[in-house]
């Protein structure tokens, strides 16, 4: 038999040897025959629904096992063999049950038991140690949290000659509280630390109250207690009831520290969540355009450290972009409806037509048999008087339907323009996160954005890239003498006259409230200077209009050439020194840094 080589062959063949030998086809029979035919080995598939099934069940107790689970999750969405042997590889480096890990904790341990660390007396560390063991419920919660208590030891000095800090004193004496923070002077008499001790008692229940209450928000016992404590803290009126306060503080200490620990484990949790969230949104979304703007935004955003400012920020801009889609899509909407109705109309009118026009095509016919049949003259003019009314009618119907139908046709393609413009503004107002809607400029996100791209080029095509920052002179006394108004209006000019000025291939921004920042690819320092001198000119040109009184704005720039190695926001900042300087000299003038 001819050897069979076409995949097609092989897998006649199979199916063929299958029926003969009465073996049921089922997948991994027929994989398994068609490999042999094919003398080749099945390929390993990623048994990913098997992986799943496993990701569910696995155990998420602790943060080191929600740790693994997500890993291993992300293993699975990538089809990684080499991220779940990652996750495993891990898994076990770190874990507790297993025996090395337990072995290399204890040496660990006893060895920071016998340091002598700076403010930790072994009182101390037994007490911790003592509040772990009987803490923590499972025996891998002892093990990340002896993990960080042996971290946080570790974090102070070690002290070189073996001396050990001061024991705990006594409830009893108003040193006790002292005994906690770092070298404390000695005092012979207590009285020189009453003072102290007043002021550190008002800091703990301030602590306490003001910041770590909000902390613990999540957790409404801590948070309680460490409410009462505070409270407790500022009722007590001698250093003895202060320090019997500390058994409670020192509980509440741990169990915050651990709290604290849940919660950095929750933040990177939710991060990891939202952004699996986004980067399947753009794979969902149809419209992908209409939404590219924010994702990239929401991106960009959980892979920064988190920051309240940016949030904030974030936020306000996307609510931006929301409102003026939904009303962009209500728009988009009706004009759609429009369209459709007139269309509608339009296929009636030609059916009328048509039918006006089978009618006289009906009655002409008839009059050309009245006409072979007709037998006199009179009888001849009678059927040319009807053909000729009735051609007059059709004449009539049909110019009267050409008007029609033209009109008709030119209100579709009106309407059809407007469903591309608001179709095309849509996907625009995604835009609109990198863009500052008052002038639309771009915003500081976008002037990002472009100055990366911009850098990237340069350093790649060994070019040159300046940065002109402006800034609009005098600008304070403009808003106050004219309003708050004219100043925005006044703004929305001087970007017009500048986007006009400079070259489509350099890029104005705001950099922030009345300062903007433009980039010039390809341009030397002298030639950058110059574009911004003839912005300038152009603006002296162009008058500002307020209330038809022409209003002369001026701006003082600096310059600066992007150096070899240099960060672009060095660049930057040497143009803004330059716009400083130009300033000192009297404003209205461009400066190269
Ligand atoms: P200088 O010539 O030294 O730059 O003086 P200046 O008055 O331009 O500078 P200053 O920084 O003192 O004032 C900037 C003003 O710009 C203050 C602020 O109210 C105004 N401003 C910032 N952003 C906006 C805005 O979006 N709209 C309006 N109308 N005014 C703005
Ligand atoms: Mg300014
Ligand atoms: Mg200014």
């Amino acid at each position: 038999m001819a050897e069979i080589s076409q995949p097609s062959e092989i897998a006649r063949e199979t199916l063929r040897r299958l029926a003969m030998s009465k073996i049921p086809p089922t997948p991994d029979n027929y994989r398994t025959l068609y490999h042999e035919i094919a003398g080749t080995q099945a390929a390993e598939t990623f048994p990913e629904r098997a992986f799943k099934a496993i990701h569910t069940a696995l155990p998420r107790a602790t943060a080191e096992q929600t740790r693994f689970a997500r890993q291993f999750d992300t293993a699975i969405s990538g089809g990684s063999w080499d991220g779940i042997r990652g996750a495993l590889t891990d898994l076990l480096a770190r874990s507790g049950s297993e025996p090395l890990g337990w072995a290399s904790l204890i040496r660990d341990l006893v060895q920071q038991l016998e340091t002598h660390h700076v403010g930790i007396t072994s009182a101390k560390k037994k007490e911790s140690l003592e509040h772990v063991l009987s803490a923590s419920a499972s025996p891998e919660l002892v093990f990340t949290r002896l993990q960080s208590v042996l971290r946080s030891w570790a974090q102070n000095p070690a002290s070189e000659n073996g001396e050990m800090a001061p024991p705990v004193a006594p409830a009893a004496q108003p040193t006790a509280v002292k005994a906690a923070s770092a070298p404390a002077p000695s005092s012979k008499e207590g009285q020189p630390w009453r003072g102290g001790i007043v002021e550190l008692k008002d800091l703990i229940a301030q602590l306490l109250d003001n910041t770590l209450s909000i902390v613990l928000a999540d957790s409404p016992e801590l948070s309680r207690e460490a409410t009462e404590i505070a409270a407790a803290a500022r009722a007590a009126e001698n250093a003895e009831q202060l320090a019997g306060l500390s058994e409670r503080l020192k509980k509440l200490s741990y169990r915050a520290h651990f709290f604290a620990e849940d919660q950095a484990e929750l933040k990177t949790a939710l991060l990891h969540l939202i952004n699996l969230i986004v980067e399947n949104i753009s794979e969902l979304v149809v419209d992908d355009q209409w939404l590219a703007g924010q994702i990239a935004v929401v991106r960009e955003l959980v892979q920064e450290p988190m920051n309240l400012r940016r949030l904030d920020d974030v936020e306000r801009r996307m609510k931006d972009v929301i409102v003026k889609q939904s009303s962009l899509k209500k728009s988009l909407n009706e004009a759609k409806d429009r369209l459709k109705v007139m269309l509608a109309t339009f296929v009636d009118r030609l059916a009328d037509f048509s039918e006006t026009t089978t009618g006289y095509h009906d009655k002409i016919e008839k009059c050309a048999e009245k006409i072979s049949r007709a037998n006199d003259i009179g009888e001849l003019s009678d059927v040319l008087d009807e053909v000729m009314r009735e051609t007059r009618v059709v004449q009539l119907n049909a110019a009267r339907s050409r008007d029609e139908l033209s009109t008709m046709r030119s209100r579709v393609d009106d309407a059809e323009k407007e469903v591309t413009r608001l179709q095309n503004e849509l996907a625009h107002a995604s835009e609109m996160v990198r863009h500052d809607p008052l002038t639309g400029a771009l915003n500081r996100k976008g002037m990002d954005d472009a100055l990366e791209n911009e850098v990237s080029r340069v350093r790649r095509q060994d070019g040159t890239l300046s940065l002109a920052l402006l800034d609009i002179d005098n600008f304070k006394k403009l808003n106050d003498t004219l309003g708050h108004a004219a100043g925005d209006a006044a703004l929305v000019h001087l970007s017009k006259v500048v986007h006009e000025t400079i070259r489509p291939q350099d890029t104005l921004a705001r950099y922030g409230g009345e300062e903007f920042v433009v980039l010039l690819p390809n341009t030397p320092l002298d030639d950058a200077v110059s574009a911004m001198v003839r912005v300038q000119r152009e603006l002296t040109r162009r008058f500002f209009l307020h209330n038809n009184d022409k209003v002369l704005i001026t701006f003082s720039c600096g310059v600066a050439e992007l150096a070899g190695e240099e960060v672009p926001y060095d660049a930057l900042k040497r143009a803004d020194e330059a716009m400083y300087l130009a300033k000192r000299a009297g404003k209205n003038r461009v400066v190269p840094a």
